[in-house]
């Protein structure tokens, strides 16, 4: 599962990947706005740790882009504005979840590990690219309708790919991601099996002549799964909430001022009556 952090507290962020990366998660991090849009887009995260206050695209706004543009990915907003308007606001633009600091990290990872089994229980087996469709609960794979036959390998290499689709994955990484390092992999491992696997897209796909394989090479660095299907960008914009109360907004500190402090912290009265946990 891979998990982006932004965070703009260098403290906090690199305590909050650290311990992501204990758990078994594969975590990134960032510490501005327009950089976790970025890093998103080469590798869209399984999962999303996202503070509100950043500097050079306001957390509300990449939390507006990421949800139009990776709809699957999950988003858990960490931040220091604990009133019930900006939860709501941050609610109603996707956000899955919502966690205010200071916070336990015991209580960060179990919602972590909520929202992922909850997506598991909903997720959609199929994988779909470029005329290839991949179940990943029944292990079967067809390419313009033709069932392919693929070795462990072949099809962990070929998830691995449809799950960046349209996004570089590099040789380590898909030499960590599927051979998980092995020192029995050769070097050049990475390129025989994309090798096999178009062979054998290639052998399934009955046109001929103007074949082109949807896996390509990424010169120097890795290979890419064409994804001629991503979603076109819808218009959007940041609304404002239309009024907020002065009781709500007034809780002690401001975005950062407690970000380094993670241990638990009482519950504000007025809004241990606002919250719903679980
Ligand atoms: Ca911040």
């Amino acid at each position: 599962m891979h998990v982006l952090v932004v965070e703009d507290d260098p403290a906090l962020a690199v305590f909050v990947q650290k311990g992501l990366l204990l758990e078994g998660y594969d975590a990134d991090r960032c510490g501005d706005g327009e950089t976790a849009l970025e890093l998103a887009a080469e590798h869209p995260p399984d999962l999303v740790v996202l503070d509100l206050g950043l500097p050079r695209r306001d957390g509300a706004e990449v939390l507006e882009a990421l949800r139009r543009d990776w709809p699957g990915s999950l988003i858990l907003v960490l931040s220091g504005r604990g009133d019930v308007q900006q939860r709501i606001r941050c609610l109603d633009l996707g956000a899955d979840d919502y966690l205010v600091k200071p916070f336990s990290f015991h209580e960060l990872t179990a919602r972590c590990r909520a929202l992922l089994r909850r997506r598991e229980r909903h997720a959609d087996p199929m994988l779909r690219c470029g005329g290839i469709l991949l179940n990943r609960m029944e292990r079967t794979v067809s390419y313009q309708g033709v069932p392919l036959e693929l070795t462990t390998k072949e099809f962990a290499l070929l998830e691995f790919l449809m799950l960046r689709r349209g996004a570089c994955c590099t040789r380590s990484e898909l030499l960590q991601q599927v051979w998980q390092n092995s020192p029995e992999a050769g070097a050049n491992v990475v390129d025989v099996y994309i090798t096999y696997l178009r062979k054998k897209l290639s052998a399934a796909h009955q046109e001929g002549g103007l074949w082109s394989s949807p896996i390509e090479t990424v010169r120097g660095l890795g290979y890419r799964l064409r994804d001629l299907h991503r979603l076109p960008r819808a218009e959007g914009s940041v609304r404002e909430p239309a009024g907020e109360s002065a009781s709500l907004t007034n809780h002690p500190g401001g975005e950062d001022s407690e970000a380094g402090r993670l241990e638990t912290r009482a519950a504000d009265p007025r809004e241990a009556g606002a919250e719903c946990h679980g």
